[in-house]
Formats: structure tokens, C-alpha cells, sequence
């Protein structure tokens, strides 16, 4: 076939696969190119290395079945090649796109003010880096949440924030929204809960149809951004669909040296909906854990909130408070709110009468140090503490340092980092012994009467 020729079949081909093949194979159809057409085979060239495969092993019979329709040829095959200088136009090609889209996002937000960007982002005015409390449990979240907000798409990406619910996740991340669109007003920053994200997707697929002009709006609307905000990933929906089209977003974002934000209430690995693709690229860049804040920052984080309401206070009502509700800082909030709304419908001062008499805490004892469980699980297996302290590494020794660091963690609700320093260890070797002694305590006998009788052990100390 002449070149014109190839040129109008590839067209007529292309059509018909991009009636057949599903939205999200569609981004890797489009940069597609004919090389060359004989004896029913086609030979197509691409510069995407991941578009080349996923055709390859996803879409490879649809490809054919097309290209049957459309040649009448039943011998029909189709190669796809992988051309770097394809590649690199194609980098060149978007680069330039990019620009310009660039040039009229300037131009377009020049004319928005900032509050108007920051509710447009979908962010709360009171999730701020501003009105976040520092402490030893979050300093280094905070230290990268900030110094991506600094410079979005340098050294920590994606940033991946986990840890239980209530720990001030959400409020970091937007925390780096806001700070981006203040700082940085050109850049788009767009913040989505997982939830959303996802219903936004059905809806938009079910709507069109698999039709193209919507599908691609959907596309553009979380592509064509500089910073994602994505909260809550555990949420994600085990349909592959959805799946595949986060993965994409993701790459486009990423190839185009976009940040990427993501929280989770656990570990990628930890996630059972999530797809291993998914899973390797959370785990590329920084991954950060918020723990409980210790019983100075949730006292500090009390007293913010008081005196951003104009409160007076009894300092020993905020620390009654702070004592009490460890695990959770929504929770020591709502506590907070509670006493502070009691106070005001019974035109009362905030004392610490009042704060125990509405919340009636039973008295927790917080002073378990790191010291005691590490001696109470020496003696219980009857070791040294500096063996626990140390290296060794018998089977009884390696066992009842597990435990006491396991308690530790779950005693006094310090960082891992935190313990990692008492134990002279590195915080990952901290981690392993968390997680192998969470993972066998249901299952073991032996370990889960260890833990049973030492914590008994440090209550009676
Ligand atoms: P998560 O997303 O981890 O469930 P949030 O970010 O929603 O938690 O935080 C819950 C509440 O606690 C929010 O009101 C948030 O402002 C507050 N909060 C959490 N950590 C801090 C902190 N270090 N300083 C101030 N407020 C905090
Ligand atoms: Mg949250």
C-alpha cells in the first residue's frame, strides 16, 4: 500500500477499535501509529512502553476482531512495536500541549481569587498547616507534608500519609492544598475523597456509555491537574474498571511530574481491594505513618481550639481531657466540644469538676513508661534486660524483645521512630517486630498469655 493509503486504513481501523475497546484502553489507541500493512498483518508503533504492553496482554482479540472486520482478511494479525523516537515525540508533542494548557490555566486563575480556588479545590478553611499541632508522633509527617507543599513533585512522590482514623490525615494533606494554591496560584490542586472519585467514574461511564467525548471529560478533569489530593484510598472498590482507570489517572499524573497525595487508614499491601499495580506505584515514593499524639500536643491541640473560640478554661480541664482521650484526636475533640457546649448552656466556667463531671473518664493511668514493659518482659522470660536491650539473639531473647516492643507500642502510643530510639534500633526493625507479634498473637498460644500476664504484671506495678 502507498503511505496515503496505509494512512486512511489505519484510520478506518482505528475508528472501529475505538468503538470496540473500553474507555480505558482508549489513551494507549490514540498515540498508535501504522507502520506498515502485509498479508493480513498489521504492524503498529507506539512510543508508550506500558500502552504496547497493556494492549498486548488485555485487548490483543479485540484488536484482531477489528481489524477482521474492517479487511475481511480471517488471517488477520497485528504486531505492536515500541519506537523510543516515537517516544520522544510524543514527550515533545506533550510538553507543548502542556504549555499551553499551562499559559491558559494562568491565565484563567488570574482572574479567580484565592478563597474561590481553595472551595473549588473542595478544601476546609480550617484544615491548615497553620492550625496543624506539632509534636514528636507527627513532626515527620509534617516535615514532608510541608516540604512537599514547598515543592510539589520533587523529592516525595507520591506521599503516602496512613495511620488510624482520627490522626489528623485529611487535615494534612489539604493542609499542602492550601498552602500550594496560596503559595503557588497557578498550580491546580484538586482534592477527592476515594468515594467520590469512583462514583464519579460509574456515573460517567453508565452515562455515556462508552462514549468518548465524556469519558475523556472525566479523564481530563483528574488528569489535567498539577496536585491530586486522594483520601482514603482503603475505599477503593475492587472493580477492576474503576481500578484500571485510578491506575491511569495515576500515570498520567505522574509522567507528567505531577504530585500525587494519598492517605489510607493502613498500608498499601494491607488494602485487600487493591490491585498490585496499584500497590507498587503507592509504594514508589514516601510512605508515612501519623500515630497517636503524645499527652503535650493533645493538650496544646485543646488549647488551640479554646483560644480560637475565645474560651476561658481551667488549664486542668484540658489536661483531664487530654489524659483521657488518647487514640484519637477527633474524639478528644468531641469530648472538648461536649464539655465547652455543657459550660455554655449552663452558664458555667470550664473547670475540671465540670470537664468530669459531663465526661465521667474513668481514670486512666498513662504513666507506663517504656522501661517498665521492657523489665516486666524481662523477668517474665526471665532474660536480662540488656539482652532485650541489646542484639542477642537466642530464641527466648529475640521473643521478649517482640513482645516488649509490641507493648511499648501499644502501652504508650509512641512512634515508632520514638521507640526506635529507646531500643538504640532502626525504626524498621521496630516495625518487624510490631507487626510479627500483631500477626502471630491470635494464633499463638503461648504469645498471647505473655502479653496477657505482663500487661496484668505492669497494672499491679
Ligand atoms: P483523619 O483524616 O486521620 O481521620 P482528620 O484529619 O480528619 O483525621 O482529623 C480529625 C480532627 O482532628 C480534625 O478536626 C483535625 O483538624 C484534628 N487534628 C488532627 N490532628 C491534629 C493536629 N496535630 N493539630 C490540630 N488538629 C488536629
Ligand atoms: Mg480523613
Amino acid at each position: 500500500m502507498e503511505n496515503i493509503e496505509l494512512k486512511r486504513f489505519w484510520e478506518q481501523v482505528k475508528e472501529e477499535l475505538l468503538g470496540v475497546l473500553p474507555e480505558n484502553a482508549h489513551p494507549w489507541v490514540y498515540p498508535l501509529e501504522i507502520s506498515g500493512y502485509e498479508k493480513g498483518v498489521l504492524t503498529l508503533v507506539t512510543g508508550q512502553m506500558m500502552g504496547r504492553d497493556i494492549l498486548r496482554r488485555n485487548y490483543y482479540d479485540i484488536m484482531v476482531e477489528a481489524l477482521k472486520h474492517i479487511s475481511g482478511d480471517e488471517n488477520s494479525r497485528i504486531i505492536i512495536i515500541y519506537d523510543e523516537s516515537a517516544a520522544k515525540t510524543l514527550k515533545k508533542e506533550s510538553e507543548r500541549l502542556q504549555k499551553r494548557a499551562n499559559e491558559m490555566i494562568f491565565k484563567e486563575q488570574a482572574l479567580e481569587n484565592l478563597s474561590n480556588m481553595q472551595s473549588s479545590a473542595n478544601l476546609n478553611l480550617k484544615y491548615k498547616f497553620e492550625n496543624f499541632v506539632v509534636g514528636e508522633s507527627n513532626k515527620f509527617a509534617y516535615a514532608a507534608a510541608m516540604a512537599v507543599a514547598k515543592n510539589p513533585a520533587g523529592k516525595y512522590n507520591p506521599l503516602f500519609i496512613y495511620g488510624n482514623s482520627g490522626l489528623g490525615k485529611t487535615h494534612l494533606m489539604q493542609a499542602i492544598g492550601h498552602y500550594i494554591i496560596f503559595n503557588n496560584p497557578k498550580l491546580k490542586v484538586k482534592y477527592t475523597k476515594t468515594e467520590d472519585y469512583v462514583n464519579d467514574y460509574i456515573s460517567n461511564s453508565r452515562k455515556t456509555n462508552n462514549n468518548i467525548e465524556n469519558m475523556s471529560k472525566f479523564n481530563r478533569k483528574y488528569t489535567n491537574i498539577d496536585v491530586i489530593l486522594i483520601d482514603d484510598i482503603q475505599f477503593i472498590e475492587s472493580k477492576i474498571k474503576s481500578m484500571e482507570n485510578l491506575q491511569y489517572t495515576f500515570d498520567s499524573l505522574y509522567n507528567k511530574g505531577k504530585q500525587i497525595v494519598i492517605t489510607s487508614d493502613r498500608l498499601p499491601k494491607e488494602i485487600p481491594t487493591l490491585t498490585a499495580a496499584l500497590c507498587t506505584r503507592f509504594e514508589m515514593g514516601l510512605m508515612l505513618e501519623l500515630t497517636p499524639p503524645d499527652l503535650d500536643t493533645r493538650f496544646e491541640i485543646l488549647k488551640k481550639n479554646a483560644s480560637e473560640n475565645d474560651l476561658k478554661f481551667e488549664e486542668e480541664a484540658l489536661m483531664y481531657i487530654a489524659k483521657n482521650y488518647s487514640n484519637n484526636v477527633r474524639e478528644l475533640e468531641g469530648a472538648f466540644t461536649k464539655v465547652c457546649a455543657y459550660a455554655e448552656i449552663t452558664e458555667q466556667e470550664l473547670t475540671l469538676t465540670l470537664a468530669k463531671n459531663v465526661l465521667k473518664c474513668e481514670d486512666k493511668d498513662d504513666s507506663i513508661t517504656s522501661e517498665q514493659i521492657a523489665k516486666v518482659t524481662a523477668s517474665y522470660y526471665e532474660v536480662d534486660l540488656k539482652d532485650i536491650m541489646g542484639t542477642a539473639r537466642g530464641q527466648k531473647v529475640s521473643v521478649a524483645r517482640h513482645i516488649s516492643i509490641y507493648l511499648c507500642r501499644e502501652i504508650t502510643n509512641q512512634s515508632f521512630v520514638n521507640i526506635a530510639k529507646y531500643y538504640n534500633k532502626k525504626h524498621t526493625t521496630i516495625m518487624f517486630a510490631y507487626e510479627k507479634i500483631k500477626k502471630e498473637k491470635d494464633s499463638n498460644r503461648d504469645i498471647s498469655s505473655a502479653l496477657r500476664e505482663i500487661r496484668q504484671a505492669l497494672k499491679v506495678l
